[in-house]
């Protein structure tokens, strides 16, 4: 029963290999022996997964008919809500924080039968590319533990790549589901803006954020996307979705290859093995062809700018009195002032300082605003090219998983672990990275960028690579 996909899982249930119950305790087994080499959960949920288990197989001996989800275990990002449960995103000022209500998608993956094992660990609220900023201890790379397994959603990647679950969740404001499911070789898929309901995810930069899956095959993807995916009355950017099943046909397929995304001082290795898959694609019919999207060097800038100004007004409500941590203090302003400084980490207070100078009196016309107006050029390339193209292949990273230490006391060069996934959040469309290879023993992923709501169609041609 090894590195079971969701497909797979869903199959032995039905022919009795085994039971939910059985499966969930393997899982929690596993987890319990061989976390301790990775350390991608910070909480793990024995009781929830192992009572959701048991209403799964009482459904299975009365004989129903059980959704796909029903009884596969998955693990999900600790900046999600699940009901009962500690949500700390990865943070001391959330640390003992039990959520009070299930997110959206945990509603409905409950609903289906999903069992759920535990929380995993991130980037103090998302804001990193290594893992390494969580407040707790950073996770490592299943295929080297020397190195990082990639951000901010690292925890459910590695856990996913170290087979301690089926699938997870993360979410992904510019990169932090691809570039992890990259470093740790599966699958991310970043859905278009609106696709899923953001109700019950810790909110980071509001415009940027979406939920999405981390999983062993692009298949599994597009289970996970359909369940948690659609219209919710408590996210209104949330959009009802009429996705079309997409039939392949590799000889209509056009792709574009940005030349911008070819940088200078990115790895050779990385280089060469894209370009291969590129070449595979090629060769089977599709038609290749060079574009350009002349704002990408902006992508990188603008993001940072619009972020941290979105996360430093989403996180002025931890402010010692509605959430988690508290410090006492002689009056209120000292309370506020005490719990934060104590609450949040370096990185997380470096991004308030940035996005409360961007957006401060005077500097709002010359930052925040000019950033939302390069915002638009870059959505005009997209447009343009998606006028000639189906889908935009691109590296997901520049390199493959870095060492740990090796770029943290450095925020720039960690910055430029998202130099090709950001611009996809700034315009808000949906990109998967999918593991096309290794350079050594570190898998290298290819991002495939697609029009907005054709998740189908960019998770059909993923599987052209399984
Ligand atoms: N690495 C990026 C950052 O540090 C992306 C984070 C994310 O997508 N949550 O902001």
């Amino acid at each position: 029963m090894n590195n079971l996909t969701i497909v797979q899982a869903h199959k032995g249930l039905l022919e009795k290999k085994f039971s939910a119950l059985e499966l969930t305790k393997l899982f929690l087994n596993k987890i319990k022996k061989e976390d301790k080499k990775f350390s991608s959960f910070i909480t793990v949920t024995d009781d929830l997964a192992l009572s959701q288990a048991k209403k799964v197989d009482k459904l299975i001996s009365a004989r129903k008919k059980i959704p796909i989800l029903a009884g596969v275990p998955l693990a999900v990002k600790d900046n999600i809500l699940v009901k009962g449960i500690k949500t700390t995103c990865a943070s001391k000022i959330l640390e003992n924080y039990v959520a009070p209500y299930d997110a959206t998608c945990i509603k409905k993956l409950k609903e289906l039968g999903a069992v759920i094992l535990g929380k995993t660990n991130l980037d103090e609220f998302a804001m990193g590319s290594s893992t390494e900023h969580s407040a707790f201890f950073p996770t490592k790379n299943p295929h080297d533990l020397t190195r990082v397994p990639g951000g901010s959603s690292g925890g459910s990647a590695a856990a996913v790549a170290a087979d301690l679950c089926c699938y997870a969740l993360g979410s992904d404001t510019g990169g932090s589901i691809r570039q992890p499911a990259s470093f740790c070789g599966v699958n991310g898929l970043k859905p278009t803006y609106g696709a899923i309901s953001r109700y019950g995810l810790i909110a980071f930069a509001s415009s940027l954020d979406q939920i999405g899956p981390i999983t062993k095959t692009a298949e599994d993807a597009q289970i996970v996307f359909d369940a948690i995916s659609g219209r919710d009355q408590l996210d209104s950017t949330s959009v009802e979705l009429r996705i079309k099943n997409y039939e392949l046909r590799i000889k209509d397929l056009k792709i574009g290859i940005p030349k911008e995304y070819f940088i200078k001082g990115m790895d050779p290795k990385v280089e060469k093995i894209v370009r291969q898959a590129i070449g595979k694609i090629e060769k089977i019919g599709a038609k290749i062809e060079e574009i350009s999207l002349p704002h990408t060097e902006y992508a990188l800038p603008v993001y940072y700018i619009i972020m941290p100004s979105e996360a430093s007004a989403n996180l002025a409500r931890y402010d010692g009195i509605k959430y988690g941590l508290s410090k006492s203090s002689k009056d209120l302003l000292s309370v506020y002032l005490k719990s934060r400084a104590d609450g949040f980490g370096d990185e997380v207070k470096r991004r308030i300082m940035l996005g409360t100078y961007a957006l401060s009196a005077g500097y709002y016309d010359a930052y925040y605003l000019k950033a939302q107006k390069v915002r638009t050029l870059i959505r005009h390339d997209f447009d343009k090219a998606f006028k000639k193209v189906d889908a935009i292949f691109t590296p997901t990273s520049p390199f493959t998983a870095f060492r740990l230490g090796e770029k943290i006391k450095d925020p720039l060069s960690m910055y430029l672990s998202d130099v090709f996934t950001a611009s996809v959040n700034l315009v808000g469309l949906p990109a998967i990275s999918v593991p096309i290879g290794f350079s050594g023993k570190l898998p290298v992923g290819l991002q495939i960028i697609g029009k907005p709501f054709e998740e189908n169609k960019i998770l059909e041609i993923s599987k052209i690579y399984e």
